[in-house]
């Protein structure tokens, strides 16, 4: 995104850093991503607009995709990956090789529609594993969950207005449930609180009593009615309250214990697969400590 940009390739350092720290590296597996194959993106993307981020991918200076996404010469490689990494640990986690799968990775994902790259995403690396693991596994049922501190508008697109349009038969394929500071970037989300768009947003006073309130109360009713065969998250983790990204006020605490609540729900319907994938999380620091939290809660540590 350029120096001194928030979501910049310290934050991987930072997660990294707080595995070791926490001695979960020890615990956990870790696989390299591989690119993903470029025709997979057209799951959740227009054909023309994958052509598009492709053929203006720079090899020196930028390019800008959209308001807030700026490509340098490194950028596609790292978006292709970063989507690969959602589809591996789908197809990791589907052969019951993995329970569950945390993919640390960069640009984020949540924001890109199906056509337009925004808020540091090119890609939508959720809604692209959610299609995959859907098709290549004759899933009737796929949730995805986005604690991310912004509305994951791209998602919502991507399930609404192209995944069900396309496909009258998806109609109940999907249920998304996204949790997010309001009014607050990306500032058009409609109101819905019944599947498959579950928003439930939050007052900038925000703390862990409100935000769990809204899981326990809007959310689990409806993830446990879906019984879905796989969760997917959008692991975003910029609602800390040492985050300036926002004013909502979470803690480390905050996000085992959502991890913890959807564990639950996946061990009861989904054989216990879950796949996150990281979105946004901007203080350093916080961000190590809360994937360390939200791992431990997906291996039950
Ligand atoms: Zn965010």
């Amino acid at each position: 995104m350029g120096e001194h940009h928030p979501e910049s390739g310290k934050r991987l350092s930072a997660i990294q850093d707080q595995l070791i720290q926490s001695g979960l590296d020890y615990v956990v597996r870790q696989f390299d991503a591989k690119p993903i194959d470029n025709q997979l993106l057209t799951l959740a993307h227009a054909q023309e607009y994958v052509d598009f981020v492709i053929n203006n991918a720079p090899l020196q200076g930028n390019f800008m995709v959209g308001e807030d996404s700026v490509m340098n010469n490194k950028t596609l490689s790292s978006a292709l990956l970063s989507a690969g990494a959602g589809v591996d640990a789908v197809d990791l986690v589907m052969a019951g090789e993995l329970k569950s799968a945390f993919c640390a990775t960069r640009p984020p994902g949540h924001h890109a529609t199906h056509n337009k790259g925004m808020g540091f995403c090119f890609f939508n690396n959720v809604a692209i594993a959610a299609a995959y693991a859907k098709n290549k596994y004759d899933l009737q049922k796929v949730a995805i969950v986005d604690f991310d501190v912004h509305h994951g508008n791209g998602t919502e697109d991507i399930i609404k207005n192209y995944f069900i349009k396309n496909n009258s038969k998806d109609k109940n394929s999907y249920l998304f449930c996204s949790s997010y500071q309001y009014p607050f970037y990306p500032f058009e989300i409609e109101k819905s609180s019944t599947p498959p768009i579950i928003n439930t947003p939050l007052d900038a006073t925000a703390k862990s009593e409100e935000f769990r309130q809204v899981i326990r109360e809007k959310w689990i009713p409806e993830l446990e009615k879906f019984k879905p065969e796989l969760i997917l998250i959008s692991a975003g983790f910029d609602a800390h309250i040492e985050d300036d990204m926002s004013h909502v006020s979470l803690t480390e605490a905050d996000y085992r214990w959502v991890t913890e609540e959807l564990k639950a729900i996946a061990d009861n319907h989904a054989q216990g697969r879950i796949v996150s994938l990281l979105e946004g999380g901007y203080c350093l620091s916080a961000l190590g400590r809360s994937v360390v939290a939200h791992i431990n809660g997906l291996i039950g540590h």
